[in-house]
């Protein structure tokens, strides 16, 4: 089957929001509209309230998919088949605690859709996102949801935006009337004055602006018009002449300018009012940048080690990115991947290029907002999900076999919090196992591990609220019920020194023996380097077969931490010398003498604890200044910056996450709950000697 929609009339897109600015409403009036739209010519007229609430209930369940295709034609080519584009709506997550889900999905889309509280404005998270969004180079549109609301300001937000997160944010529109007398939204270029009839805003109609209006429309689009042409010198020399470029022009130059990251455009509305968004579909159409805008993904030939190019086009070797992975309870595991060249085809091999291990491709699924439908192949730009791939994780490159690249991997920050976790039943242990394993399958943030002297299981994740997830999401898709302990740091440990210890594990008095016995030599690695094992035996002094052994012990020594009990992080371990037994020696007995061994000469290098330091950014009122940094220093924090923004003041500091635990009641209480905060993960950092002897008493208890 060829490619429906030629590159150009395809558009991967994201809804970007601070939490309750209105994403999910938002995504919903997209599906439902789309929905609407593609279905030309069904009447709605007749639609109960009970079929709207059912629909909703359907789209609020999907509306959660990794990847959600729809489709839409511009309002102002309404009926033409021709200029029907599909959108594919890539879910992003909206708490802080999900950054990492934030940073993979702004890898894979390439355009957003950034909503706002039209009372609050910009808020710290929206900042952050913001921030992750211009590390990516993500083109982005504006919209100022929520004007329906009493003590929405429209003017107040755009100014927000403007001082806090960038000053190319153009006006497309403006509202008519705001809170309860919010009706519509007037498009500057064509100065049609918008209004959304029937019982969901269906129907979009355009009209005359409204006489008090008038002289605003014209200012604010002599603004925007000004600003355009400032990035085309042809729009800018007619505009200096006295005329000006024509619609048309106009819009190609402000798309050029978007997809450059140059302007911003801003859209208003409310989407539970369902009001303006179907301009937004509009917008996303004209403004934001089709796979083919784009250049050329970059990667790495594994075979040659050299850097290669894709284009974004069926014609090139497939390339794909593993964006998600996900439990499906009718098809198993579900592998969400976006192409960036070639084609993905039903029944063809592919090589995963960051693994090495090739897989046949099964089925391929594509999801709508109501049901996914089989495909045979997916084209360039386009998105999609694989059924059943085994060994594919998150962050994978899936490639032509004859053609191997590895795109540029997504880096997943250390998981920070931890807490113990103990089934309620027998039953309930069994199942326990499985959910957390395939949620960390699904989940690169999410980690978990046993604890060998109390049996318990420990996970560890992003944040309070990411581990309260993932054990809600154990109680209603896995059914396992479970008793959560109280969150606690992810301490580490590591060593400071190299040191050389003996490990024998020697049993020879009657019966089989046991003989193990090993030299490892330990050395500090940098900080985020993790653990290396090296196998540096000469000449068979330890015989092959027994060496995996040796690791193992020393792999499982690294787990169960020397100090108190924290895995041993940034160390090299080499196993150099040792002795065998003919007869005695087997692998159980050089796995206990490498643990041993690996214990002692861990004690000799000087081992000390690690802990979580996050980049933590306070705002508040000037006259909360001193109290809120006063506080952050006697919580260990490193006042890094300090900065005014508009009216209030920005304290940018490193702080241990230890001190961290109820930071948003002291804050709250500190600044009569004007202050707020966010806080993201930096980097590990010896804990200081007088701190750790009590964290390590602690845990004798
Ligand atoms: P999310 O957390 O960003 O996904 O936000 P939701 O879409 O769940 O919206 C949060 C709350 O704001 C819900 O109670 C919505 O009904 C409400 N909301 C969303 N959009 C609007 C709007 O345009 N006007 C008003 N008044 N409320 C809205």
């Amino acid at each position: 089957m060829p490619r429906q929609y030629p590159i150009e009339k395809v558009r991967d897109i994201g809804i970007i929001a601070h939490i309750d600015a209105g994403k999910t409403t938002v995504s919903e009036r997209v599906l439902f509209y789309t929905g609407v739209s593609h279905k030309i010519g069904e009447v709605h007229e007749g639609d109960t309230v009970m079929d709207w609430m059912e629909q909703e209930r359907e789209r609020g369940i999907t509306i959660t998919s990794a990847a959600t295709t729809c489709f839409w034609t511009p309002t102002y080519r309404e009926g033409d088949k021709n200029f029907e584009h599909r959108i594919n709506l890539i879910d992003t997550p909206g708490h802080i605690d999900f950054t990492v889900e934030v940073k993979r999905s702004l890898r894979v889309l390439d355009g957003a859709v950034v909503v706002f509280d039209g009372v609050a404005g910009v808020e710290p998270q929206s900042e952050t996102n913001w921030h992750y969004a211009d590390e990516y180079k993500v083109p982005r549109l504006c919209f100022i949801n929520k004007l329906d609301r009493t003590g929405a300001s429209f003017d107040n937000s755009y100014r927000s935006i403007l001082e806090r997160l960038t000053p190319n944010a153009v006006l497309l529109q403006i509202p008519i009337g705001l809170e309860n007398h919010f009706e519509g939204v007037i498009d500057l270029l064509t100065r049609h004055a918008f209004r959304f009839e029937g019982d969901k805003g269906e129907k979009t109609v355009g009209g005359e602006v409204p006489d008090n209006l008038k002289d605003e429309v014209e200012k604010q689009r002599h603004h925007l018009i000004e600003k355009i042409v400032e990035h085309d010198d042809g729009a800018m020399h007619e505009y200096l002449g006295g005329g000006e470029p024509a619609l048309d022009k106009l819009k190609a130059v402000l798309r050029k300018a978007t997809i450059g990251n140059a302007l911003v455009p801003v859209l208003c509305g409310s989407a539970l009012k369902n009001k303006g968004v179907q301009l937004v579909l509009d917008a996303v159409v004209d403004y934001l940048p089709s796979p083919a805008d784009l250049p050329p993904v970059k990667g790495i030939n594994p075979e040659t080690h050299g850097e290669e190019e894709r284009k974004p086009s069926d014609n090139e070797p497939l390339s794909a990115l593993a964006f998600k992975i996900a439990s499906d309870p009718f098809v198993g595991t579900l592998t969400f991947f976006r192409v960036y060249s070639g084609i993905m085809k039903r029944g063809s091999y592919i090589l995963n290029s960051t693994k090495g291990g090739q897989e046949r491709i099964g089925r391929i699924l594509r999801m709508h907002a109501n049901h996914r439908e089989e495909a045979e192949e997916i084209y360039a730009g386009d998105l999609g999900a694989l059924v059943g791939l085994k060994d594919t994780t998150t962050g994978d490159t899936l490639t032509d076999p004859e053609h191997p690249v590895v795109l540029e991997q997504i880096t997943f920050p250390e998981p920070v919090i931890s807490v113990r976790i103990e089934p309620k039943t027998k039953v309930d242990q069994e199942r326990m196992g499985i959910a957390l394993r395939r949620l960390a399958e699904e989940d690169p943030t999410f980690r978990l591990r046993g604890d060998i002297e109390t049996g318990e299981t420990i996970i560890s994740g992003m944040g309070e609220l990411h581990l309260e997830i993932i054990v809600d999401r154990m109680k209603r898709e896995f059914k396992v019920e479970a008793n959560v302990g109280r969150p606690q740091v992810a301490y580490k440990e590591t060593v400071k020194g190299t040191a050389e210890a003996e490990g024998k594990y020697i049993r020879q008095s009657g019966g089989r023996g046991q003989y193990g016995h090993v030299w490892l030599r330990l050395e500090p690695m940098e900080r985020g380097q993790g653990f290396e094992f090296v196998d540096a035996i000469k000449g068979g002094i330890i015989p092959q077969e027994f060496i995996p052994a040796a690791e193992k012990g020393v792999h499982e020594a690294v787990d169960k931490g020397v100090l108190a009990g924290y895995p041993v992080v940034d160390v090299k371990v080499t196993l150099y010398d040792g002795s065998y037994h003919e007869v005695d020696s087997s692998e159980i007995a050089f796995k206990i003498a490498s643990a041993m061994a690996f214990q002692e000469a861990a004690r000799r290098a000087k081992t000390v604890l690690l802990e979580p330091i996050m980049k933590v950014q306070v705002i508040v009122p000037p006259d909360f200044l001193g109290d809120v940094t006063g506080d952050l220093s006697s919580k260990r924090g490193k006042i890094k910056a300090m900065g005014e923004r508009g009216t209030v003041r920005t304290i940018d500091a490193l702080v241990p996450l230890s001190e961290m635990f109820g930071y948003s009641t002291t804050l709250r209480s500190m600044t009569e709950g004007r202050g707020s905060f966010t806080m993201e993960f930096s980097h590990y950092e010896e804990v200081p000697a007088s701190v750790a002897t009590a964290i390590i008493e602690g845990k004798k208890k």
